[in-house]
């Protein structure tokens, strides 16, 4: 299997390489030539498999220059020690057909842990497969999820050194001492005076400083990032697409070949992707279903066939899904434009340049064919949790309320039977002073782990660990930097 560019196809490379290199020389992303098909039988067969056997599956389809070993050693990671259940992704059986696929009970809580434990694994042994022998220094700043998500992959993980800046105002209380209490020898944590845009920009800076990177070239280390642009990200989430079918299968709850409905909170448009490749690849699957907040632009896409992000930005209840630039929408049109370089290529710069392009009918029609979107504001999303809460006693974090409100939009519009999945992308112990508000359990005067216990409470799911150990656990990095001064704090850890 090789890889091109969605702006060049000319390029046409490995998947380590492609892993490696992370994006390609011209700007574009790394997709595969074509995508592998799976049967029926196969789907089938997978069902009766564990987690870890459905991904080395996968992800074999793709990565066809990893040795079996290597990619034995790469799926290693989904154990019960860093998911904290055997089954890593479960589905949980809301009603007769409402799904929820469970992607967080990784070391982090959130879905990122399901690329970002193995992201690691395929960019060392990528690394070395083309021959290069430089320890990668792995630079990221993150509004919350990524960069902690990041440094648990990369900790202790020989060849590689990881720094993650966040903003000084602009991550929860929770997420910060997530990432200031990080344990491992290779890692380190950084708070950059200003917002997320200002971490950005400096790290952006370091990356495109031609005289820096050469020095630490010569010093034997190599700039990577763990941008969700990767396609060594994108794979592993395609994995879980396909395990959720197999366990529907395999608990009776759909017969073989029956199609699901995915329904995905979007952001940067990854996850979703990952969805539509699934559906591509052979899983049964019916309407993918695209959830946004308030910052609705892929709504609007999807039904206008006009994507523009010269709109206001709004911070809402759920982060991570903040974003106005979908960066993995790129894959999506290059496919649909029948692999056309020149036209992705054209639209990128109109994006760039005017902040706004638009698809042809014809493209329209094969999105909205694939597609349904919707958006949902603060307030619904509130209002979603203790619905959820009261009929069913079922907690869920403001990301996939976001999915399953737009969900419920989606049945009023259409009523559509087909049993569906909804991506529950975030435990709700990651954002519990809102979930707590949303099903009335008041945060006033409590503290962080205070607020922790009232949802376990109220919930009866068990605190995750990596959460309830924060509460003593001891505080590793300190440093403050401006965003001009980011250089030097690398310096510092390597
Ligand atoms: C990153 C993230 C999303 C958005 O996923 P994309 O792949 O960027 O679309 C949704 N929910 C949570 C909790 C996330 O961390």
């Amino acid at each position: 299997m090789l890889y091109n560019s969605t702006r060049n196809t000319n390029v046409r490379i490995n998947a380590s390489a492609a892993i490696k290199q992370g994006l390609s020389e011209e700007g574009g992303l790394f997709l595969p030539e074509s995508i592998p098909a799976v049967s029926l039988e196969q789907i089938e067969a997978l069902s009766k498999l564990s987690y870890p056997e459905r991904a080395k599956y996968v992800l074999g389809l793709y990565l066809t220059d990893f040795t079996q070993e290597e990619l034995d050693d790469v799926v290693s990671v989904y154990n019960k020690e860093r998911f904290e259940t055997d089954s890593v992704a479960p589905v949980y059986k809301l009603n007769q057909r409402t799904f929820f696929l469970e992607l967080w009970h990784g070391p982090t809580c959130a879905f990122k842990d399901m690329a970002l434990q193995v992201l690691p694994r395929l960019l060392t042994k990528s690394a070395k497969k083309n021959d290069d022998g430089k320890e990668i220094v792995i630079l990221t700043a993150t509004s919350g999820d990524t960069g902690k998500a990041a440094l648990e992959g990369f900790k202790d993980v020989e060849g590689t050194k990881i720094a993650v800046f966040y903003p000084v105002s602009g991550v929860s209380n929770i997420q910060k001492l997530q990432m200031v209490t990080q344990q491992g020898d290779n890692v380190g944590v950084c708070a950059v005076e200003g917002n997320f845009d200002d971490a950005q920009t400096g790290v952006k800076k370091i990356f495109t400083d031609a005289e820096y990177k050469k020095e630490l070239s010569d010093k034997g280390y190599v700039f990577s990032s763990a941008n969700s642009i990767n396609w060594g990200r994108l794979a592993p989430q395609i994995v879980y697409y396909f395990s959720a079918y197999c366990d529907m299968l395999a608990g009776g709850e759909i017969q073989l070949g029956e199609k699901i409905n995915v329904v995905v909170p979007t952001g940067n448009f990854g996850n979703i992707l990952a969805a539509y490749y699934a559906k591509n690849m052979g899983v049964p699957i019916g309407k993918l279903i695209c959830a946004s907040n308030q910052n609705n632009v892929l709504t609007d896409f999807i039904s206008t066939g006009e994507y523009n992000r010269n709109r206001g930005f709004f911070t809402t209840a759920s982060p991570s899904m903040d974003i106005l630039i979908s960066s993995n929408l790129e894959r999506l049109l290059f496919e649909l434009s029948g692999k056309s370089a020149e036209v992705t290529g054209e639209w990128m710069k109109q994006l760039t340049e005017a902040g706004k392009y638009t698809v042809p009918d014809e493209i329209k029609i094969k999105l909205n064919d694939l597609f349904w979107g919707g958006y949902c504001s603060d307030l619904d999303t509130a209002l979603t949790i203790d619905d959820t809460y009261k009929k069913y006693g079922y907690v869920i974090d403001p990301h996939t309320a976001v999915g399953k409100n737009v969900y419920d939009q989606y049945l009023t519009e259409t009523d559509d039977a087909t049993k569906t999945i909804i991506a529950s992308t975030a435990s709700p112990y990651k954002f519990s002073k809102f979930v707590n508000e949303s099903i009335g359990i008041s945060i006033a005067d409590k503290d962080e782990f205070q607020i922790l216990e009232d949802l376990c409470v109220a919930s009866g799911i068990k605190i995750p660990k990596s959460l309830a150990g924060l509460k003593n656990a001891e505080i590793r990095f300190n440093s403050v930097a401006s965003k001009e001064a980011l250089k030097e704090y690398v310096d510092s850890i390597l």
